[in-house]
């Protein structure tokens, strides 16, 4: 019986992903009509990104699931319209992206590389620095990208810590849970890198109180979500140089206002959302899997957790 998979994304994301999808549903043995428009009883599964116009999922009665082109769902996951289960995205070509943006991030920091990369006054600077086992690289958000990005950093044997709502156990890591476990986990964090999700309860996670737990000249990744920092403490610890440096990814407004103080702070890189795309071709395939896991009558995997909010 042939399937109706509706593509709600954006027009950009049709020329992406069509291909792939059309390739991994034939992979899949999966009879599918891939369209961009359909009449909302007729539809099986919606492939989504909210960068489409769709938001009421109402009329949508028989469709089985919604599968998120995003790894992030806090665009979608408080719609109340949306009743049916919902498939965050889970890409091993996402996550190799972002286990390689974080790993050249932290090099980039243990090895303090901007001093001769940017040193127009040809200032020869000469530093020792600690090998990668002196160096403690915290990872707020033990999921599938932050254990990934734990793993490499591992391997290049960097001191690594890790914090998650949930206890964990990652071989070589130092896991911590909870609101002590935080207060843990940064005490000792020569590098924070948050790759937790954007929820009511990871808001502000790094304020002017948790940035002071950090010793002093830390450095800061944020791959993660902008809500998950709040600026403006940032800003101050920056300033004050409680805080060495801070990479950001990810912000409260994207693309990033022009006027917005991080542009032009010395001690922030700003980096345009870019650490982590969904690939299509890996990603088609994962999402072709969960349609297949669904049509046989098995649980889908990575459904979010409407309560928890991913
Ligand atoms: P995930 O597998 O759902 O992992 C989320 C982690 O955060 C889990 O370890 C979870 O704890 C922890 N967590 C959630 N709420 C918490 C809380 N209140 N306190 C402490 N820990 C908490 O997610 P993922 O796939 O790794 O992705 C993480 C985020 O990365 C996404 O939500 C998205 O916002 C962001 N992202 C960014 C890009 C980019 O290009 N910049 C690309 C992809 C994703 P438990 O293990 O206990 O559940």
């Amino acid at each position: 019986m042939s399937l109706t998979v509706l593509f709600a994304a954006s027009n950009d994301d049709w020329q992406k992903y069509s291909a792939a999808l059309k390739t991994a549903f034939a992979d899949a043995r999966l009879d599918v009509a891939l369209v961009t428009q359909a009449e909302p009883e007729t539809v099986d599964y919606i492939i989504y990104a909210p960068s489409c116009s769709l938001r009421d999922f109402g009329p949508y009665k028989n469709t089985k699931a919604v599968l998120s082109l995003w790894a992030g769902v806090e665009k979608i996951v408080t719609n109340e319209t949306l009743t049916m289960p919902l498939a965050r995205m889970v890409d091993p070509g996402m996550t190799q992206s972002m286990t390689e943006w974080v790993t050249g991030h932290v090099m980039r920091y243990h090895l303090g590389m901007d001093a001769h990369i940017v040193n127009p006054s040809q200032d020869w600077i000469w530093h020792s620095n600690p090998l990668a086992q002196e160096r403690t690289v915290c990872i707020l958000g033990l999921g599938e990208l932050g254990t990934a990005a734990a793993r490499s950093l591992l391997a290049l044997n960097f001191n690594v810590s890790g914090w998650s709502r949930s206890a964990k156990a990652v071989e070589g890591v130092t896991c911590f849970h909870g609101a002590e476990g935080l207060t843990q986990a940064l005490g000792t964090a020569d590098i924070v890198v948050l790759l937790l999700p954007d929820t009511a309860e990871t808001a502000n996670t790094l304020n002017e109180s948790t940035l002071a737990l950090l010793p002093k000249g830390a450095r800061i990744l944020n791959p993660g979500r902008g809500p998950l920092i709040d600026d403006a403490a940032l800003i101050d610890a920056l300033d004050s140089g409680r805080i060495a440096h801070a990479t950001l990814d990810v912000f409260r407004v994207e693309p990033l206002p022009v006027d917005h103080p991080f542009w032009a702070h010395p001690k922030v890189t700003v980096t345009p959302h870019i650490a982590a795309a969904t690939r299509p071709v890996t990603s088609s395939v994962e999402i072709a899997r969960n349609i297949r896991l669904c049509e046989d009558g098995q649980p889908m995997i990575n459904l979010v957790d409407r309560a928890r909010g991913y």
